[in-house]
C-alpha cells in the first residue's frame, strides 16, 4: 500500500489497464430515458387501482404500514410520496382491484402529482 502510493507511474499504468479492460465490457447503465429497462415480474412498481373491482372494505387502508397513504372517502386515493411500496394492499385485498405494475416511473417536482385519486361516487 505504502509502496504503491510512491510509484504514481505504476499506479498510471495501472488506472489505464483497467479502464482499457472495462471499456471492452458491455455496458452496465442504459441511456435514460430514450433506453427503459424492463423490469421482472415480481418488480413492485406503481400500483393500478380497479374501481370496478373494489368493494371498499378498507383492508388495504388497515393493512398499509405506511399510515394516510390510502384514504377512502369520496376518492380512492394513493400517496406515492408516502408509499414505500411494500405490496401489502395488494396482496390483502380480496377482490383483486389493487395490482402492482412495472411502471417506476414516478419522479416529480410536485409532491401533489403523486396523489393517484379516482372519484369513488
Ligand atoms: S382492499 Fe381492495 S376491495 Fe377493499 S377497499 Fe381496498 S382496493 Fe377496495
Ligand atoms: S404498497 Fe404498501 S405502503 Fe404502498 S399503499 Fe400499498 S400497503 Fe401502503
Amino acid at each position: 500500500m505504502i509502496n504503491s502510493f510512491f510509484n504514481p507511474v505504476k499506479e498510471l499504468f495501472r488506472g489505464l489497464y483497467i479502464t482499457a479492460k472495462n471499456s471492452l465490457k458491455d455496458n452496465v447503465t442504459l441511456l435514460y430515458p430514450e433506453k427503459k429497462k424492463n423490469m421482472n415480474k415480481f418488480f413492485r412498481g406503481k400500483i393500478q387501482y380497479i374501481k370496478e373491482n373494489c368493494i371498499k372494505c378498507k383492508l388495504c387502508q388497515r393493512v398499509c404500514p405506511s399510515k394516510n397513504t390510502i384514504q377512502i372517502d369520496k376518492y380512492y386515493s394513493i400517496n406515492y410520496a408516502q408509499c414505500i411500496f411494500c405490496g401489502n394492499c395488494v396482496e390483502y385485498c380480496p377482490r383483486q382491484a389493487l395490482i402492482l405494475t412495472p411502471n417506476y416511473e414516478l419522479a416529480s417536482e410536485n409532491k401533489n402529482d403523486l396523489i393517484f385519486k379516482e372519484e369513488l361516487i
